[in-house]
């Protein structure tokens, strides 16, 4: 129904360009949580020229959360006397054996906040307690986990601790590009991310595999703008990365925030669900600031790490599987009883599949 987006005129206008420039067949990938919630949402995949597909990538950043970095989450949260911080969709994800949530249950103290800094307040507001923030996000999020973090040095916070388990998106696409299983002829780039990234370092989707990428902004019309780059660039057979987010995007990001990002963090090799381990797509706590890191802090152990029985989230979050193509999507897993993050996270394909198809 045309009249869920803002501009039924507009909208009707793109649409009809979309068709008369899109080739037979086609395959784009949006990856970002927010575009694939809206692209639900807002019946984007209806209005998708025949022959061509919307697949959903790995832009849930607790969908992508390796079970590992769960389990350790757990084994921090069990630290006596620690409260854990964290945001909301992190204490429902399952981990090997338990959860944040059945944590809390048992006694432990787990409270969701919405911003690094909020944790930052928790600290001061508990002098005698241990406050560990969960860091999980991508760089929208990273530069925030890296301003609490020099606050506390600043302020002299000797109880206030990060879990570092950011990560960064342009690595995981190139091993994403790199994958033969996956055929995609283009991507929807992530607006917020860009926001603070920019428009280069996705420079190498185009240059290295001839990939066209336009980052979109959030609206059904920006996206369907977006959508229309994508299609001149495919029909035209050019790759270029451009962007339809101008009103939020800079061609060289958020100077600032990466400067904070690069004083607290370095990049390091981490594992993401589904795609495995990634070099440089994740970011350690430097030596400068190693007090505040919780993993140098507490050193927890984790006894054993179990994926979970039957869930594909991994190949959901690599493109090539639908969440209903999962033999668990609507039986043994819904949002009130999620098998995995996807299932968990309001960004989650699953979930946006669950809820709006
Ligand atoms: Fe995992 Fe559930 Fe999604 Fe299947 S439907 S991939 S079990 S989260």
């Amino acid at each position: 129904d045309l009249n869920t987006f803002k501009d039924p005129k507009r909208a009707r206008k793109l649409i009809g360009a979309i068709e008369a420039v899109a080739p037979e067949h086609a395959t784009l990938m949006e990856v970002c949580g927010t575009h694939t919630v809206s692209i639900a949402r807002f019946g984007i995949r209806n209005v998708m020229p025949a022959g061509t597909r919307l697949a959903s990538g790995p832009g849930c950043p607790v969908c992508v959360t390796a079970n590992e970095d769960i389990d350790v989450a757990i084994a921090l949260a069990r630290t006596p006397d620690a409260i854990i911080t964290t945001f909301g969709d992190m204490t429902r994800v399952p981990g090997s054996t338990s959860s944040l949530n059945k944590e809390k249950a048992q006694g432990r103290d787990i409270r969701v906040v919405y911003s690094p800094l909020d944790a930052l307040a928790v600290a001061k507001a508990n002098p005698e307690r241990q406050v560990i923030f969960l860091g999980v996000g991508f760089e929208t999020t990273t530069p925030l986990v890296a301003i609490a973090i020099k606050r506390a040095k600043a302020e002299g916070l000797a109880n206030f601790s990060v879990y570092a388990a950011c990560k960064n998106m342009p690595n995981a696409l190139d091993v994403l590009m790199g994958d033969p299983e996956l055929k995609v002829d283009a991507l929807i780039l992530p607006g917020h991310v860009s926001t603070i990234i920019g428009m280069e370092p996705y420079r190498f989707l185009a240059e290295k595999y001839r990939i066209p990428g336009v980052i979109a902004g959030f609206e059904p019309l920006d996206i369907l703008d977006a959508l229309l780059m994508i299609f001149r660039q495919l029909s035209e057979g050019r790759a270029d990365i451009e962007n339809a987010y101008a009103r939020g995007v800079m061609p060289h990001g958020n100077e600032v925030a990466l400067a904070a990002i690069d004083e607290v963090f370095e990049t390091c090799t981490v594992s993401w669900r589904g795609l495995g381990p990634i070099e440089g797509s994740g970011y350690r706590i430097r030596e400068e600031f190693a007090a505040y890191d919780a993993m140098r802090r507490f050193a927890p152990t984790v006894e054993e790490t179990r994926e979970h029985k039957g869930c594909r989230c991994g190949d959901v979050l690599r493109g090539i599987m639908t969440p209903a193509e999962c033999p668990l999507f609507r039986k043994a897993c819904s949002p009130e009883n999620p098998i995995g993050p996807c299932m968990v996270s309001s960004e989650g394909s699953c979930a946006a599949y669950y809820r709006y198809y």
